[in-house]
């Protein structure tokens, strides 16, 4: 069900380094306060960026103290990608419904007589079973490819000079570029997290001495 394929050659095309962090955050192993809990006695797992909530190996993603937590930057990617748009819709309203916490909202396509429409319907019924937290960690659903494949194929048909059609416009190419984005969301608003963390750890250090 999962595009492996988007998802390895997303991660082969990563410097060692970077590959190591990627994968870390893909299985869950940065350092939260929850996950310190587990080895020490620690005062406290509440999120260090004082939203009050319990910082879980995911809520970065959604900590509303955590500055942009908007999807703007996958979102216009998306248009100037030639996302389908059902394709953009679907993807966008869900993660957007995920981060605030709110219910997945169902998904039919405005005209599910067209095949992009039915497809993107079924992609995102097996994106809802395979999670959407799944998503942030670039493991999205076979049937994305296909409904973008099938899209760009159109796009191609009606384009004035087909010769001149954007090379990287596949079904596959753009799966893997947008496993790039989600990853790069997810691990993104870590580093800021980790970033403030540790320059407010180390003015209170000082301050202590
Ligand atoms: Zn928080």
């Amino acid at each position: 069900m999962i595009d492996w394929p988007a998802h390895r050659s997303y991660l082969a095309s990563l410097p060692f380094p970077k590959r190591v962090n990627v994968i870390k955050m893909i299985h869950n192993w940065q350092f939260t306060k929850s996950h310190i809990m587990l080895f020490q006695e620690s005062d406290s797992f509440v999120c260090p960026m004082g939203c009050g909530m319990e910082e879980t190996a995911l809520h970065h993603l959604a900590c509303p103290n955590i500055p942009g937590s908007d999807l703007r930057s996958i979102n216009r990617w998306m248009s100037h990608n030639g996302t389908a748009p059902p394709v953009q819709l679907a993807i966008i309203s869900s993660l957007k419904a995920w981060i605030t916490a709110e219910p997945i909202p169902n998904f039919f396509g405005n005209h599910l007589d067209t095949l992009e429409c039915l497809l993107t319907s079924l992609a995102h019924s097996e994106q809802s079973i395979l999670g959407w937290t799944q998503a942030f960690k670039g493991r999205l659903s076979k049937k994305w490819t296909a409904a973008q494949g099938l899209w760009y194929d159109h796009m191609q048909d009606n384009h004035p000079s087909p010769k001149k059609f954007p090379k990287t416009y596949t079904g596959p190419i753009s799966m893997k570029e947008l496993v790039a984005q989600l990853i790069y969301y997810n691990c993104n608003r870590w580093q800021i997290r980790w970033r403030i963390h540790n320059e407010a750890a180390l003015t209170s250090d000082s301050a202590e001495e």
